[in-house]
Order: structure tokens, then sequence, then C-alpha cells
């Protein structure tokens, strides 16, 4: 299939049932057959262009589903009711008990818990490793081991996956690859680097106004047929279904994603630049300070930069809030979780965001205390933002 990523967008075309140039949304959670055996057939899996029940798939979705494939170059794609509505399905499909996951230690802190604590009650257990060392991931995998799981840029911490590299590790040894792109959408493409699964949380950049959550998968046809499946399909069983309106409104917001994430990039790069001449401990992918700011270069699509996440070590928690309660008083952004708003949004991870993850392995893996994760917004005067932030640092001592 060709690869057609979502700034062109626009080479998808649609016609609505009464002509409108955005497709009809299909209001209905089942669907009538004009023959029983139609029905039957469907059920089957043998009824091409035939809905049966909303759970299992709807048009809204299928057309939101085709966009994001188109985006991410892969076969198909479907969408789910979160993120963690599709992380949790594509982990719950490819392993069953007694098979082993090898995942990247800085990861979302729900999908950290799920590994950790939930999936050990069907005996599928998990090896939390430094994914930026491919020596360490590959001395983790066991022959029962079924899946590579990472982030392509983590959460919290920024770390950079090197998807090419892993991807050789898991052809090796016949795993799937599955890499959550949340972090970079649009800047990272996984697929085209060797990964077999791709996932979204489209709670964050995609549909980028804090409206819904949302999620995705995209891989082959196989692969979400198999998720889809009424007889063993964990989408369709475990039931992480998007809501047709939903799905609606996260394609129109996904039309801009192209310009937002530009526009996020540009004002992450100005101020962790700035952050880090400060003094500040500073952690953006797209300063030369990063470990992996040459990797990231290797895989990006150029046009749209680094993203819009980066860290800053103040020091304590106490300076931590003090600064983040005063950002928000001042206007420049909101005290909140989540990413990729048009507003400047920051929180504390190890208190927040991460807080499953314990106290002594978030030491270990360097989620120090003071750490402020920044998800930066589409401000017009990013200068200006700049100056009112370094303000607040200054009168509260965080900057000398
Ligand atoms: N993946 C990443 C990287 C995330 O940051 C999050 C949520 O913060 C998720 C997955 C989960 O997504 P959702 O909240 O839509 O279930």
């Amino acid at each position: 299939m060709a690869f057609k990523p979502a700034n062109n967008i626009q080479d998808l075309q649609y016609f609505g049932e009464f002509g409108g140039v955005n497709p009809s949304i299909s209001d209905s959670s089942t669907y009538t057959f004009l023959s029983a055996k139609t029905m039957f057939d469907t059920f089957e899996g043998n009824a091409d262009g035939c809905y049966l029940y909303s759970r299992h798939s709807t048009p809204s979705n299928l057309y939101l589903g085709q966009a994001l494939a188109a985006m991410e170059g892969t076969e198909t794609a479907n969408v789910t009711a979160s993120g963690m509505g599709a992380i949790t399905a594509v982990l719950m499909q490819l392993c069953g008990a007694g098979e082993h996951i090898v995942s990247s230690r800085t990861i979302y802190g729900g999908t950290y818990a799920f590994l950790k604590n939930f999936t050990p009650r069907f005996n599928i257990e998990t090896s939390f490793v430094d994914i930026t060392k491919l020596d360490v991931v590959e001395a983790a995998i066991t022959p029962k081991t079924k899946v590579l799981y990472c982030e392509s840029v983590s959460n919290p911490l920024l770390e950079v996956a090197d998807i090419a590299g892993l991807s050789k590790l898991a052809k090796k040894h016949n795993l799937k690859l599955v890499v959550d792109n949340t972090f970079s959408p649009l800047s990272i493409s996984p697929t085209q680097l060797g990964a077999d699964i791709v996932i979204h949380s489209l709670t964050k950049f995609i549909n980028g106004s804090s409206d819904t959550v949302g999620g995705v998968v995209c891989g082959t046809q196989e692969f979400i047929d198999d998720l889809r499946n009424v007889n063993d399909g964990a989408c369709m069983l475990l039931g992480s279904t998007m809501d047709s309106l939903r799905a609606a409104s996260i394609l129109k917001n996904l039309r801009t994603l192209h310009i937002r994430m530009q526009q996020h990039s540009y004002n992450g790069n100005y101020l962790a630049e700035r952050f880090e001449k400060d003094g500040l401990k500073t952690v953006y992918p797209g300063l030369a300070s990063h470990p992996s700011n040459e990797l990231f270069k290797s895989m990006m699509n150029e046009k749209y930069g680094f993203g819009g996440m980066l860290t800053v070590d103040v020091g304590s928690l106490d300076k931590a809030n003090a600064l983040m309660e005063l950002m928000q008083k001042r206007n420049l952004g909101y005290l909140a979780v989540s990413l990729g708003f048009y507003k400047t949004l920051f929180s504390a991870p190890g208190s927040s965001t991460s807080s499953e993850i314990p106290a002594d392995e978030q030491k270990e893996m360097g989620l120090s205390d003071g750490l402020i994760r920044f998800s930066i917004g589409l401000d017009a005067d990013i200068e200006r933002t700049y100056t009112m932030m370094h303000a607040c640092m200054k009168e509260l001592e965080i900057l000398k």
C-alpha cells in the first residue's frame, strides 16, 4: 500500500450520504439485513461491506481508521474508546497464559500498571528494560517472549526508541514490535522503520482539543481482523469501542494535525533552547544534549520537528508545585495531565501520570521529584510566553 502521511490528508475524498463534504455519521448501534443469510455470513466475517453491530464496526469508525492507517502507512486500523483500550486489546490479543513481554521501563503509567499488576493474573509476565540499550533488550528475550513493547518517545522521560534496531531484534526472535507513537505523531512513522503495530492515544495530539478520549491500533488487515473477530477478538470481546459521533469529530480534527504539530514543535524547541541556556536541566529530543538527538534525527520526518513535549527538573516537588501554580495563575497554561492541547499543560509526573511506578523504580529510571512535564501549546507569541515563564522562575528563585 502506498504511504500517505496525514499532511496529504486532503487526498482523502468523501461524499456524504447527501453529497456532504464530510462522511455521514452512522448513528446506529445495529443494522438491518434484507436476508437472513447475509446476516449469518456477516457473523462469519464473510460479507464485506455489511455492518452488523456497532461494537464490531461502524462506517464512521472505519472512516477514521482509514485516515489513521493512511497517516501511519499501515494496511488498516481499528479505533478504540481510549488509548488504554487499544493497548490492552493488542497485548491480550498477542499474548496468552505462559507467555512473556519485553517492555521499555519508561512508558505511560497506565500501561506500566497493566503489565506489572494486571496481566500477571493471566500468567503473562513482563520484563521491564532500558529500551535504549539493544543488548539489554535482547538479553531479556526468552523462548516465551511474544512482544517487544515501547513508546517511540517515552512518557514522561522522553527517551527515544531505536525502532529500526528493535525491529531487527523482533524479526530475529520472531516477535511482534508494538510501538505507542502518542508523543510523536507525524514526526516519527514507526512502521516505516519496521514496527509491526502502531498504537496512539487519540486523546492527545491527534484529536488535540482535550474533549474526548480515544485510541487506535494501526496494523495489517489480518491483525485488525483478528482483533475484531466475533469469536476471539480482543477489541470485539473486551468492548472498548469508540462511539460513532466521536469518530466523526476526531476525523475533523485530524485534518489540522500537520499544522498543529509544526507549531507545537516550533514552540517546544524554542522554549527548550531558552530554558537550557538559562541553566535549567531540560530534556527535549531536539536539543544536542539529548542522548538520542542524533537517533531522533535519523528517524524523523523533518518537517514536523521534535514534538511539543519537554521536561524541566526544578529540583524538588515543592518548587515544581509552586511553579506550576504560579504559571497557571499567570495564564501560561493549565496544571493538568494529558497533552496535545492548544494551551500548554504541565504536571509533575512522579506524583501524577507515573505515580503507578513505585518510588524506588522511579528513582532508578531517573524520574525525579522536581521533574515537570510540559506539553507546549500553540501559543502565537512564544517569546512572550518564555519571558513570562522566566519571570515566574525568577520570582520563585528557581533561576537566580
Ligand atoms: N500512551 C501514552 C504515551 C499516554 O501518554 C497515554 C495517556 O496519557 C496513553 C497511552 C493512554 O491513553 P488514554 O488515556 O487515551 O487511554
